[in-house]
């Protein structure tokens, strides 16, 4: 179970310097102040508290909370990188964060099965949905969780299918706080509030109102959202509170004990570094061939037998959806320290084996990424570029034909460019 740093400012976390950048009347409004009444009252320090927000107008709620962390992600996968951030903190860190997504019609329809493992996890996180019947960032239109009858710009002659209740899928996916409330209710302070402490998820439905797009169509005022909620049998208040069973950090260290601070570390799996290299700074290796011709597996095994001399490796692979036709890519950064950057902006290396590779480097321009210190390792039949960079051309296919061709290649450019020995290549 976590705990938390208490906080002695009381002082208000909203920025009060800019207004709220809701339409006016917008329920958003009231769950943004009284998000920041219960972490005021909650006294967290500002830095063990992490918002984690996507796509759609609640979405603003980071840039109206300065002090706090803020993440902004793709739309409905707040609750995965809550998730993460969550166990990163409470596996490799102090466990203290609070993690809080907010989201809301659309942030929680896309992100359905985000939100229902979440749950079934008991990931510890509060997720604060905003019900509003439908998507108002994007012109109104509706969503699952419109009521029947609800006009909006898609369903002009009202809504006809029955809303989705979310507190009800939630609980059924073990949620273990589960709470509906409105946007206006004064107690929805206190609910947060308890949502935040809940050790292990925790879900509070918001019911608001928008009213750029819900009240100028539909006849309906806040006074109406109980009537609404009746109707579709979704009931009002804290549903369930259940404390005992432990959160998915709690029970996963359990089965896992952390080895130091690494709990994701095998022991006598790893590898073990039993040669030395003599690369002095990183280096990016871009290796192009043909889709079944072994080029990722090659730059894997490279990338092994560049750890066990010690280096840091990264990889990324690329294929076309098709797997088996076309390009096989694969991009290699090597470092004698820690590798912070994964991405190649300008190739030390660059090695092509087969047409296909060479046209899909063609395609993504890599060859005007050269510099003139760069290597180009070439397959004898393919035509070279015009480049300043050095070009070294090997019968790579002719001799070991295509399904060795990748392998050899990284093996050729160890034996012209030792940065580490070719036998840690040779260890399968
Ligand atoms: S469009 Fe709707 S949800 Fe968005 S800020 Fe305006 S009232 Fe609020
Ligand atoms: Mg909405």
């Amino acid at each position: 179970m976590k705990s938390n740093t208490p906080y002695s400012d009381t002082s208000s976390l909203l920025v009060e310097s800019c207004s709220m950048p809701f339409c006016k009347g917008c329920g958003h409004t009231h769950v943004l102040r009284k998000l920041n009444d219960a972490l005021i009252q909650l006294q967290f320090a500002p830095t063990d508290v992490c918002f984690v927000t996507d796509i759609g107008c609640i979405g603003l709620a980071d840039v109206m909370f300065e002090t706090v962390h803020t993440v902004h992600t793709t739309h409905g996968r707040s609750m995965a990188f809550a998730t993460g951030i969550s166990l990163a903190d409470s596996l490799l860190s102090q466990g203290k964060l609070k993690t809080i997504v907010l989201i809301g019609d659309g942030g929680a329809m896309i992100g359905l099965l985000h939100l229902v493992e979440a749950a079934q996890l008991n990931v510890d996180m509060t997720v604060l949905l905003c019900n509003n019947f439908l998507f108002g960032m994007t012109g109104g239109q509706h969503s699952a969780f419109s009521p029947l009858d609800f006009l909006t710009p898609t369903t002009p002659k009202g809504n006809i299918t029955p809303p989705i209740d979310m507190c009800n899928v939630l609980l059924a996916s073990g949620a273990t706080y589960v709470a509906r409330k409105l946007a206006t209710d004064k107690s929805l302070t206190e609910t947060i509030a308890e949502a935040i402490t809940h050790p292990g998820f925790s879900i509070v439905e918001i019911v608001e109102l928008c009213t750029e797009h819900a009240t100028t169509r539909n006849e309906i005022t806040g006074v109406h959202l109980t009537e609404v909620l009746t109707r579709h049998n979704q009931t009002l208040g804290v549903l369930l509170n259940e404390t005992e069973r432990g959160d998915f950090s709690f029970q996963y260290s359990g089965k896992y004990p952390a080895n130091g601070n690494l709990p994701f570390k095998m022991e006598g799996k790893g590898i073990v570094p039993s040669f030395t290299h003599s690369l002095q700074n990183q280096i990016g290796i871009v290796l192009a061939g043909s889709a079944g011709e072994r080029v990722q597996s090659s730059a894997k095994k490279f990338c092994e037998a560049a750890m066990r001399c010690g280096l840091s490796a990264t990889q990324k692979n690329d294929n076309p959806i098709t797997q088996g036709s076309g390009f096989s890519l694969s991009e290699i950064v090597l470092s004698p320290s820690e590798i912070f950057y994964t991405g190649i902006d300008e190739p030390d290396v660059v090695i092509v084996v087969s047409h296909d590779g060479m046209k899909e480097l063609e395609e993504k321009e890599v060859f005007s990424r050269l510099l003139p210190t760069s290597i180009l390792l070439l397959d004898e039949e393919i035509e070279p570029p015009a480049l300043d960079a050095t070009i070294v051309r090997y019968p790579f296919r002719k001799e070991f034909g295509g399904k060795d061709a990748a392998l050899k290649a990284l093996e050729h450019y160890l034996g012209h460019y030792p940065v580490f020995p070719k036998e840690a290549f040779h260890i399968s």
